[in-house]
C-alpha cells in the first residue's frame, strides 16, 4: 500500500514538555517535534526557532508567561526551514537574528520550502493563514555573534555546514548548554533533504569539541548530562556515516534512486526504524545523498509538486 505523503497522517497531538537547563535558560520539547531554545537576559528574552505559526508561537508565550513578564527581544533562527521560522511575527521581537548562509537561502528558496513544508507537515501549520510571509532576519552575521545579556554571555556561531549551508549554534559558555538547532537530534531522524552530507560529521566534529554539558537538539528530548549529549551526537553523526555509506555503494554500483532507496532503507531499518519521522525523511534524505554522491553539490530545491512526484517515485 503507498505510504502516506511525509507527515500527512501524522496528526495525533504531541505532549509539550517545558524543562529547565540553567537559570534563566529553558527549552521546550515535544516528542520529536521542533524544539524552541529560551534564554532570559536581565531585560529581554531570547527565543531560539520561532515555531511554525504564529499560533504555536502564542502557546509558547503562554508558557513564558508562566515564567517571566520580560518582553521577547531576540529571535534566533538557527536555519531556514519553515516549520521553525514562520511563527516568528508573534513574538513582536525586535531583532531577528539569522547567518548570512541562512539569509541566502530564504531569499533564494524560502518561498518554495514554505509551500513544501506546509504541504509535509499539516498538523503544525494549522492556522497557516496566520503566517504574514517570510521570515526575514534583520541582523546577520557571518561566523559568529557575541551577545551580552546582562552579565550572560550568548555565541551564536556558524560552525560549518551540515544539515543546511547556513546552520547557526547558540552556546552558552560559562553554563556549557549549547542549542544545535536541526544538527543534532535526539531518538529522531536527522531531515537531511537540503544537506551537506560529506561535510556533516565534520561539523558535528567540531560541534563535539565544545564538550557542551546540555545539549538541546533541534527535535527529541534535552539531553541534560555530557553523556547523554555526547550520544546523541555520535548517534546523529553513526546515521549520517552509514546512509552515505549505502547510498555511494549503490551509485558506485550503477544503481537508480529507487534500487538505492529500497536498500538503503533495509539496511538502516533495524537500526533508526524507530526514530521519528523515519518514514518521512528517509525519501527526501536518500534523495539528496544520491544527489550528492552523484556529483550536485548544491541541494535541488524542493517544492510542493517535487514532494509529491519524488513520494510517488520511491513510496507510491
Ligand atoms: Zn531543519
Amino acid at each position: 500500500m503507498a505510504k502516506s505523503f511525509a507527515s500527512q497522517a501524522d496528526l495525533a497531538p504531541k505532549r509539550q514538555k517545558l524543562d529547565r537547563l540553567g537559570e534563566g535558560v529553558y527549552c521546550l520539547t515535544a516528542e520529536g517535534d521542533p524544539n524552541t531554545g529560551i534564554i532570559i537576559g536581565e531585560d529581554g528574552v531570547m527565543v531560539i526557532d520561532a515555531r511554525a505559526t504564529p499560533v504555536l508561537a502564542r502557546e509558547l508565550m503562554a508558557e513564558l508567561a508562566k515564567i517571566t513578564d520580560k518582553p521577547v527581544k531576540y529571535v534566533v533562527l538557527t536555519h531556514y526551514h519553515a516549520v521553525r521560522v514562520m511563527g516568528a511575527s508573534a513574538y513582536n521581537a525586535p531583532h531577528v537574528i539569522a547567518s548570512l548562509g541562512t539569509l541566502e537561502l530564504i531569499k533564494e528558496r524560502g518561498q518554495q520550502d514554505f509551500q513544501s513544508e506546509v504541504q509535509r507537515f499539516p498538523r503544525l501549520f494549522q492556522n497557516v493563514e496566520t503566517v504574514p510571509g517570510l521570515t526575514w532576519p534583520n541582523l546577520v552575521f557571518d561566523r559568529e555573534l557575541r551577545l551580552f545579556m546582562g552579565k550572560r554571555e550568548i555565541r551564536l556561531q556558524h560552525i560549518g555546514r551540515g544539515h543546511t549551508s547556513g546552520d547557526t549554534i547558540v552556546w552558552l559558555p560559562e553554563e556549557k548548554i549549547l542549542f544545535s538547532g536541526d544538527l543534532v537530534e535526539e531518538g529522531t531522524t536527522p531531515y537531511c533533504g537540503d544537506a551537506y552530507l560529506g561535510e556533516w560529521p565534520a561539523t558535528l566534529e567540531r560541534l563535539a569539541a565544545f564538550a557542551p554539558e546540555k545539549l538541546v537538539p533541534g527535535r527529541g528530548d534535552a539531553l541534560l548530562n555530557a553523556d547523554a549529549a555526547s550520544r546523541a551526537i555520535d548517534a546523529t553523526q553513526g546515521f549520517l556515516r552509514e546512509m552515505r555509506h549505502h547510498v555511494e555503494a549503490g551509485v558506485k554500483a550503477g544503481q537508480g534512486l529507487r534500487q538505492v532507496f529500497d536498500a538503503t532503507t533495509r539496511a538502516l531499518e533495524p537500526r533508526y526504524g524507530r526514530w521519528v519521522i523515519f518514514e518521512h525523511c528517509q525519501p527526501f534524505n536518500i534523495s539528496r545523498c544520491f544527489d550528492e554522491v552523484s556529483g550536485i553539490r548544491h541541494p535541488r530545491i524542493w517544492t510542493a509538486e517535487r514532494d509529491l512526484e519524488m513520494w510517488k517515485i520511491l513510496q507510491g
